[in-house]
């Protein structure tokens, strides 16, 4: 195996915050990444950069976008192996036709099989279907000296859930192997239900909780007796047959970076009101694409914050103190002079023992991006601060600028010190 092709190149994750330039290894196989493994001191996988902060920056990089290749599809099983760099969106249009999706995945396609690994996405099922490890069977990972371990529940088992989660410090994941779920149809039943407040948005969770999926926006701007107000989508797979065609998307793409003052206070107090009044309460029969990667719609939507990038702050509090903790920080936000643009919640159920380094405990997450002005990073140690008095932690894959304990993990206790990212050294 000769040398694997190794460029300059000026990375991001996916908030533009921080950037910095690399040397980035391209391999196109698992002998080059065993090359590059065996020739670096410190080095970081990355897969297709859609983690926010800076999880898959390093000064050197290993890309494993290479690693594209489908492996295996049984496809009355449902069972699936596939190289780490696939991206979820290249197996969709092959799963599909057969009659399979994902028990979990996040709200965008793009990602590959390795990052939903290393992150342990979760989706807006959390509380049934839990996070991407529930559903994974088995890891090749090639660790420190360039050997591949096969990781499973009951082959190196530790290493197995240390890798779910683990944020690439265990090693370079190769392959996976994981179980899809049997679906009829392509169309979702939606049901839009509003709440006025915070109390009832809450209240909308625990009445609709054997909803299949569920997620809120709620307005941040929305003050006074509408402190809180939000909109959630609960949604299920349609029982009746359809089409079970991945479709061609048209997308539009934002070619250039939008000036930084487009997204200011007024303009998401302006965007907020639409999107409640546009969003009304009622039933609709949607695409999964649409449903379930409405973002994807708008290529680099990302750059509608401008040069600067933006920060998004994704937090999960218990149950018992999980609305306490919204209050607090949306009564934060509304005294800070920073205004997110866009505001998630989700519910999230109890995670496996096992899970060490999965994000969701059993409570609600709320994941708010923030463009990133001057005073951001006070915000954020104020958010920092609030939702580790309530027991809360944020989500590592987000993560740019909080504090080193947020995440609740030690990146010194597991892992190899080789696999090495500014994230890791930033809360190690
Ligand atoms: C619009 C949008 C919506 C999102 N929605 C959700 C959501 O609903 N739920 C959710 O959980 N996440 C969500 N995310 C986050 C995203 O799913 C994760 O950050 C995911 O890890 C990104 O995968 P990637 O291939 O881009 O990996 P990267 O961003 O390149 O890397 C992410 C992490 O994985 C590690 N990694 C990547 N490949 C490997 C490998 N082969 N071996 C070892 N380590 C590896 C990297 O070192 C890094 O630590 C969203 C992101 C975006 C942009």
């Amino acid at each position: 195996m000769g040398p694997v092709p190794k460029s300059k190149k000026k990375l991001s994750g996916w908030a533009n915050f921080p950037a910095i330039e690399a040397d980035v290894f391209e391999p196109q196989d698992a002998a080059g990444v065993g090359y590059v493994v065996k020739h670096t001191s410190s080095i970081i996988a990355r897969g297709n950069g859609k983690s926010y902060g800076d999880a898959s920056l390093s000064p050197v990089v290993l890309s494993t976008l290479g690693l594209n290749r489908i492996l295996h599809f049984d496809p009355d099983k449902g069972l699936i192996t596939c190289e780490a760099g696939v991206l979820l969106a290249d197996i969709l249009p092959v799963i599909l036709s057969a009659g399979w999706f994902f028990h979990v995945t996040p709200g965008i396609k793009s990602i590959t099989v390795g990052g939903a690994i290393a992150s342990d996405v979760h989706g807006k099922n959390h509380p049934a279907k839990g996070c991407f490890s529930n559903w994974l069977i088995s890891v090749e990972l090639m660790i420190g000296d360039g050997s591949i371990v096969l990781c499973s529940r009951d082959e190196n088992p530790d290493l197995f859930w240390q890798t779910c989660g683990g944020m690439g410090w265990t090693g370079v994941i190769i392959s996976a192997t994981f179980q899809l779920m049997r679906i009829q149809s392509s169309v979702m039943r939606q049901q839009t239900v509003h709440g006025a407040n915070l109390e009832q948005l809450f209240a909308a969770f625990e009445e609709n909780n054997d909803a299949g999926y569920a997620a809120a926006w709620i307005d941040t701007t929305a003050g006074l007796k509408n402190f809180g107000r939000g909109a959630v989508h609960f949604a299920e797979h349609d029982s009746a047959p359809s089409s079970l065609i991945w479709p061609e998307t048209k997308t539009k793409n934002i070619r250039f970076f939008a000036p930084s003052w487009i997204l200011n206070p007024l303009s998401i107090r302006a965007h907020n009101a639409i999107y409640f009044n546009k969003n009304k309460p009622g039933v609709k029969y949607v695409h999964m694409d649409d449903y379930f990667y409405p973002l994807d719609r708008i290529t680099n939507w990302n750059r509608l914050y401008g040069r600067r990038g933006f920060v998004q702050y994704q937090f999960c509090i218990p149950e018992e103190k999980a609305f306490d903790g919204f209050k607090s920080v949306l009564e934060a936000i509304r005294k800070s002079a920073d205004t997110p643009f866009l505001s998630v919640m989700k519910r999230h159920g109890e995670r496996p023992p096992e899970a060490i380094h999965s994000f969701p405990i059993k409570g609600y997450s709320l994941a708010l991006d923030f463009p990133r002005t001057r005073t951001i990073l006070s915000l954020v140690e104020i958010l920092d601060d609030i939702v580790w008095q309530f027991d809360g932690k944020i989500y590592l894959t987000k993560d740019a600028c909080s504090n080193a304990k947020m995440g609740r993990v030690d990146p010194g206790s597991f892992g190899e010190p080789k696999f090495w990212s500014l994230l890791k050294g930033r809360i190690g």
